[in-house]
């Protein structure tokens, strides 16, 4: 794609790296047909091409975001399957974080926006926040239905409406400390404790250092770690997001110069493509290009993780299990066989939901901020995975284990809490076989 930036202009880093993304873009439309967007709205605007055309106007011109092209980049999912789909290795993921960005700074969105984000950006990264509005939200629960037929409080209700009824308490397996390996050690990690995830579902990253201590592995819970940034950096919050990554990077870099880190454990992969990103996300910083840059070599998802751990083959159980393959993992991180490798050797037979490319709708606040396309997603996803006619859904990210499980009555189950159980850990809430 020809561009006509002017040197001025490319003087900007930021642009001068969208300029190099743009160039590469050979407006062929491949990246149409996997689009979730654009399969659901058949809008060239609401795809991939129509996306990288209305950024390149914006950028290019030097304007500030208007409501055409913030409605479009707010309708993405960031869930990447255009990159995944591109011949020609156009970074999309740059691209449209670059544009998230650029809105956040020159757009005013309306009020009711401007609350419903800023609510999001300071409860969700918080975990003793977000358990406190989750039980805040169990008691206004009742009030969701009269919310959503609110206009200015439809978002509200709609999140709501997405707070479980019940909710765990704080989990031990977030408080810093080592977890001794139980047999002859043979490896050391940090496991990223997380944010919305040890509240949601604690049991994650309690079978994770479950599974992993028992397997000889040393796992680390560093004093400091904290949300991952994500969240802030999908919502073009950008000072907000690298205040997050340099947080972590600090804590992990000393982790790893104190005893020595083979891995730094991811067990929501949306959270993973992100960390893997960080020595990208802070390469302007010279404080921090070469530290970050150094934690993203060492992140791993938990099953990228287990791979190299050549764990022996389980009899064969009587269970099926449908794998959904959160976005985040097979388009963010390429990680396609690994969990799927590893569950059939513990044991269980595995099938591949049809459309298997297609995001949920989770994608971060996505299912709160745009919740009718969402809903759709949702309903499709679903349509297919009890297509399989498996006993349970597994899948790596929390985001997914959230949204689908209030679309179905199958039990869905993070992977490595069925791994955990396949070698001698705790049994996991399964249908009777
Ligand atoms: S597939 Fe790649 S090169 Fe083709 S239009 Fe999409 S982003 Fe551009
Ligand atoms: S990230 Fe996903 S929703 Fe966004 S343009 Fe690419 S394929 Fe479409």
């Amino acid at each position: 794609m020809q561009t006509t930036f002017t040197p001025a202009q490319l003087a900007d880093p930021h642009v001068a790296e969208s300029e190099a993304i743009l160039r590469k873009c050979v407006h062929c439309g491949f990246c149409t047909a996997t689009c979730p967007t654009y399969v659901t709205l058949g809008n060239e605007l609401d795809s991939p091409r129509g996306r990288i055309y209305l950024i390149k106007d914006m950028l290019e011109n030097g304007r500030p975001a208007d409501e055409e092209v913030v409605t479009h980049i707010d309708r993405c999912l960031s869930c990447l399957a255009c990159m995944t789909t591109c011949p020609s290795g156009v970074n999309y993921m740059h691209l449209v974080d670059h544009a998230r960005v650029h809105i956040e700074q020159t757009y005013r969105r309306p009020l009711k926006d401007r609350l419903v984000r800023a609510v999001l950006a300071a409860v969700l990264p918080y975990p003793s926040r977000f358990r406190l509005a989750l039980k805040a939200a169990r008691l206004g629960r009742p009030l969701a239905g009269f919310m959503k037929r609110v206009p200015f409080l439809k978002t509200f209700g709609v999140m709501l409406d997405l707070a479980p009824s019940q909710i765990a308490s704080a989990s031990a397996a977030a408080v810093p400390g080592i977890r001794a390996a139980e047999i002859e050690k043979r490896g050391r990690v940090a496991i990223l404790t997380g944010c919305a995830q040890p509240v949601l579902k604690p049991g994650i990253n309690e079978a994770t250092i479950r599974l992993l201590t028992r397997l000889g592995v040393e796992v680390v819970v560093p004093q400091g770690e904290g949300c991952c940034g994500a969240l802030v950096h999908h919502m073009g919050r950008e000072e907000q997001a690298l205040v997050a990554a340099r947080r972590n990077v600090d804590v992990w870099i000393r982790a790893a110069d104190e005893g020595g880190l083979d891995a730094i454990i991811i067990t929501a992969s949306g959270c993973g493509t992100t960390i893997k990103d960080y020595g990208h996300m802070l390469r302007l910083d010279p404080a921090y290009a070469d530290k970050a840059a150094r934690v993203s070599a060492l992140a791993r998802d938990i099953t990228e993780y287990l791979a190299t751990l050549d764990l022996p083959r389980q009899e064969a159980r009587n269970i099926t299990v449908a794998y959904h393959s959160a976005c985040s993992m097979q388009h963010g991180q390429k990680i396609t066989l690994a969990p799927k490798v590893l569950l059939k050797n513990a044991g269980f037979t595995v099938r591949d939901p049809a459309e298997g490319h297609l995001c949920c709708g989770s994608a971060g606040t996505y299912n709160i901020l745009q919740p009718e396309i969402s809903a759709t997603l949702k309903a499709r996803k679903v349509r297919n995975i009890e297509a399989t006619k498996a006993d349970i859904i597994a899948t790596g990210n929390i985001g997914c284990i959230t949204q689908i499980a209030t679309g179905t009555a199958m039990p869905i189950l993070h992977t490595v809490e069925l791994l955990d159980w396949a070698y001698g850990g705790e049994k996991p809430a399964l249908p009777q076989k």
